[in-house]
């Protein structure tokens, strides 16, 4: 029994960061990668990585990352055994499409729940094998380098500790904080290029990209990008916070929300993350060392935070924006150990595999899922 529904390779662009979605895709495997270690930004551990490259009947070649347990389970010496005498057609299911920002290149991020079916006898293997006809390609082996010196973890600091750092020194670099968003700006999406995410503008009747060496033009995908005003008792300081981290938190995609409420209004998804406490894994945006306006982008959100001892969570949370200083300072910190963290996992409706969002792994599994640096230009 298969169950899947599937995306031509052509089409996965225009599932960049939809995470709502999950992405079924057939191909022909033409190189698998060894397992090499690494850590992804963002994230605090190690974690293993492999990737499988296939392609289509038409030719378009898509790498599929495999992480964790999925890259070391993968069968990848058996399949370039018997790809030498047959081509190997593989079915992924249950996968995320991703952009990174490093290669520009369009990947699929195996999720944990995310499964494969190899040789499958189905229609659209057959068709696959038919359309190449006799050729049959060895698989390559595709040796990827073990970075050779490993990124140091992300380091708690707080608000003042990387407030005053020098931009141009650690722009690379991670770090952790634990805040309390005390203000949110009232535009908190906008359009962006459908291939490339940066900022698109009005152009005619559709929009163009605004990065030069992009320059798409048509039709915009909304994303949300919270600017937001956050911190600890050490200080305040700029964040901004892009696509599907916020939809995480609100639960809900931009289209949605926008659709929803009234233009210019702040939907109650969003103000109700006011004086919501958070671990966020952060590093500076482009624009700080561009334009001396220090901002930090949100690469991950690592969790909630409950204090035992903060307000009780309201559901009609205040929709003002501005909070005073002295109502959060009245929280006490509560001590790093004894903190809860939860991240509550999208909901989304019959994707079979999306079901092992809701047990109670499903941090641990958000966690393995890999995700790229996004960078806001303004
Ligand atoms: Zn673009």
């Amino acid at each position: 029994m298969f169950t899947y529904s599937l995306t031509p390779i052509e089409q996965l662009p225009s599932r960049v960061d939809y995470k709502e979605y999950f992405t079924d895709v057939i191909g022909i495997v033409t190189a698998i990668s060894n397992v090499i270690t690494l850590r992804a930004r963002g994230r605090q551990n190690d974690s293993l990585k492999r990737v499988v490259t296939i392609r289509s009947e038409s030719n378009a070649s898509m790498d599929v990352v495999l992480w964790g347990e999925r890259a070391s389970s993968f069968p990848a010496e058996q399949m370039q055994k018997e790809g030498e005498a047959f081509p190997q057609v593989i079915i992924f299911v249950g996968t995320i499409v991703k952009k990174y920002a490093s290669s520009g290149a369009v990947t699929l991020a195996d999720n944990s729940p995310c499964k494969w079916y190899i040789n499958p006898d189905v229609p659209e293997a057959r068709a696959l094998l038919s359309s190449i006809g006799n050729t049959n390609q060895p698989i390559r082996w595709d040796q990827q380098m073990t970075p050779t010196k490993a990124t140091p973890a992300a380091e708690h600091k707080n608000v003042s500790e990387i407030k005053d750092l020098n931009p141009f020194k650690y722009k690379k670099m991670d770090f952790l904080v634990t805040v309390t968003i005390r203000k949110i700006d009232s535009s908190w999406w906008y359009n962006s290029c459908y291939k490339c995410v940066k900022t698109a503008k009005p152009y005619g009747d559709l929009y163009k990209c605004t990065d030069s060496e992009c320059n798409y033009i048509g039709k915009p995908v909304q994303r949300y990008k919270l600017s937001m005003i956050a911190g600890d008792e050490t200080g305040d300081i700029d964040f901004i916070m892009f696509g599907r981290w916020v939809q995480r938190l609100t639960k809900k995609t931009a289209d949605t929300l926008i659709a929803e409420n009234p233009q210019g209004f702040i939907p109650n998804e969003i103000t109700r993350l006011l004086e919501k406490k958070f671990e966020f894994n952060v590093s500076f945006t482009e624009n700080t060392t561009s334009s001396n306006k220090v901002c930090f982008q949100v690469n991950a959100v690592v969790g909630e935070v409950n204090d035992t001892n903060a307000l009780p969570p309201t559901g009609s949370q205040s929709s003002s924006l501005l909070i005073s200083q002295s109502a959060s300072g009245a929280i006490q910190r509560t001590p790093q150990k004894s903190a809860a963290f939860t991240l509550t996992s999208q909901s989304s409706g019959g994707q079979p595999c999306f079901k092992h969002h809701t047990n109670k792994n499903s941090y641990q599994h958000q966690r393995v899922t890999a995700y790229s640096t996004e960078l806001w230009i303004q």
